[in-house]
């Protein structure tokens, strides 16, 4: 989400194949024809960043099969809630638009997206798509083992490392990058990216997804 960061080119040729084998269901949406060509934008990225960084990964029904998009926060909100994962009584945050579980990605609509970002571009929107895809591409990575992602700050950086978000962030220094690592709740996506990239410098994005697998998250 820059030097390694620079590298992680957009691709904009779109292969239709790639999802074809995905099933798209719109929820308290119209169907979207334009949404197919935003995740096969997104898909796309995520399997040539897996071939330039050699992971393995080819086709993307490998970490996801079905894709859920919800036309209203409501609607997404109550389905994340209703997940056995989520702490009963926590509401969801305004910023929550997507989420994977189990090769299930839900989404809200670009529609949706923009009622709460009302500046937000079809690149950012695909930005978004491909950040919480590389989530799911993680856990594939790591034959689902999904408590070997690795402390927040690293698998979130991971995941704006894949998508090109914030690639101009500035690595935070000192005491605020200690506090940073060891941070237990959600902080500055800006960060985790700068953190991930300055890491990119030392070793393959290979080497520390291998290297943080076995670091608890916290
Ligand atoms: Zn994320």
């Amino acid at each position: 989400m820059a030097s390694g960061c620079a590298s992680t080119a957009v691709v904009t040729q779109v292969n239709p194949t790639r999802t074809a084998s995905i099933e798209t269901r719109f929820l308290a949406s119209e169907p979207d024809p334009k949404f197919e060509k935003k995740l096969a934008t997104a898909v796309a990225r995520i399997l040539y960043f897996s071939e330039k960084e050699g992971l393995g990964i080819s086709d993307a029904t490998t970490f996801v099969s079905k894709v859920f998009v919800y036309g209203t926060k409501a609607a997404f909100d109550k389905t994340l809630t209703s997940s056995p994962s989520w702490q009963a009584g926590i509401s969801v945050p305004i910023n929550y638009v997507g989420y994977g579980q189990s090769k299930q990605f839900h989404v809200l609509s670009f529609t949706a997206y923009q009622r709460i970002h009302p500046d937000a571009s079809v690149d950012d929107y695909t930005k978004l798509l491909t950040h919480e895809l590389a989530h799911l591409f993680h856990i594939s990575f790591l034959q689902g083992q999904e408590d070997e992602m690795g402390p927040t700050w690293f698998f979130e950086g991971f995941a704006c490392y894949v998508a090109g978000q914030y690639q101009t962030s500035v690595l935070p220094e000192g005491s605020r990058l200690t506090k940073i690592k060891s941070q237990t709740g959600r902080g500055s996506y800006e960060d985790y990216a700068a953190i991930f990239r300055y890491l990119t410098r030392r070793s393959s994005v290979r080497e520390l997804l291998i290297e943080f697998r076995r670091k608890s998250n916290f």
